[in-house]
């Protein structure tokens, strides 16, 4: 929980600066959205000192804040396992004893969604006491928890960051062992999906083969039929759990480029079904990789993107 640095998601650092960020909120977003460095914000905003604007990142809380050793700052379930009884019980004990050195307390419970109907109503019952604290739940999936426990929170999405974000971040934010290339940075923004955190694994791991086939295949629809057809033979070669990754990252990049370039939604539609129908086939064992990459070439290549 020690960075605090977050960008984007102006509707949780305009409510966390105004000190009304609601006592019980829930972040929701996939993994690597950014929700533990969202929820590291928010708490360092609520408790901030300084007068002005929040968190200052000077004060004596946003350091300690900063450096992970905030007393009033309580971060449940860190390595995001299930999640029992047990330990909402605990945080119901600790969310009895008073604060240390600030007006409330703020708890982050990561993975809340993982928690269990016996640990959820027990956690119910803390929302509804009365309590000066604040709870903040990390959900990948808000929408599996009880109606009851949902309906007391109020709920933020996590925004996807847009490539050029990402890459701003990754430049003013260098980190002490990385030393990525600027053409590195460029590709993992890229490639991240709006994901600070996953352009990170990405820089640490370097790109796996299948997605920098997809973001050349996505290329190549607006290049000649010849370049298609290259990149399909080079996806050729992969193997089958490689090629079905391949093509969830094809999905992916298809829908960004849907949205980017309208003009041409409808082919990058065209090329995304056609992608789905064929991930039916390799889930069935209905055809080799080469069979699937040289149709997927062919019919790449009988439509147009400019038509
Ligand atoms: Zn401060």
């Amino acid at each position: 929980m020690k960075n605090t640095n977050l960008i984007g998601n102006t509707q949780i650092r305009r409510a966390a600066a105004a000190g009304d960020l609601g006592t019980a909120v829930i972040f929701d977003g996939p993994y690597g959205s950014g929700k533990k460095t969202a929820a590291a914000y928010a708490a360092a905003a609520l408790l901030c000192r300084a007068p002005g604007d929040k968190p200052c990142g000077v004060c004596s809380s946003c350091l300690q804040a900063k450096a992970g050793s905030h007393p009033d700052i309580i971060l449940f379930n860190p390595e995001g396992g299930n999640i029992k009884i047990d330990p909402i019980r605990e945080l119901r004990s600790q969310s009895f004893i008073a604060p240390s050195q600030s007006p409330f307390k703020v708890f982050i419970i990561n993975r809340a969604d993982l928690m269990n109907d016996n640990a959820q109503n027990a956690l119910l019952k803390v929302l509804e006491e009365p309590t000066s604290s604040v709870f903040i739940l990390l959900t990948e999936n808000a929408s599996s928890l009880l109606q009851t426990v949902r309906s007391r929170c109020r709920i933020y999405a996590l925004e996807p960051l847009s490539p050029a974000a990402v890459e701003d971040w990754l430049r003013a934010n260098p980190s002490d062992d990385l030393k990525p290339t600027p053409a590195a940075i460029r590709e993992a923004a890229q490639n991240c999906g709006g994901s600070i955190g996953q352009a990170l694994r990405l820089l640490e791991k370097g790109l796996p083969k299948y997605a920098k086939l997809a973001a050349d295949f996505v290329d190549s629809l607006g290049a000649s039929p010849l370049r298609i057809m290259e990149v399909c033979l080079a996806a050729s070669a992969l193997t089958r759990s490689e090629y079905g990754d391949f093509y969830t990252e094809c999905t992916r990049k298809l829908t960004e480029a849907a949205l980017r370039e309208p003009q041409y939604a409808r082919y990058y539609v065209a090329v995304y079904e056609y992608i789905q129908q064929q991930k039916d086939k390799l889930t069935d064992n209905n055809g080799s990789v080469f069979a699937l990459s040289s149709q997927l070439a062919a019919f790449c290549g009988t439509i147009n993107r400019r038509t």
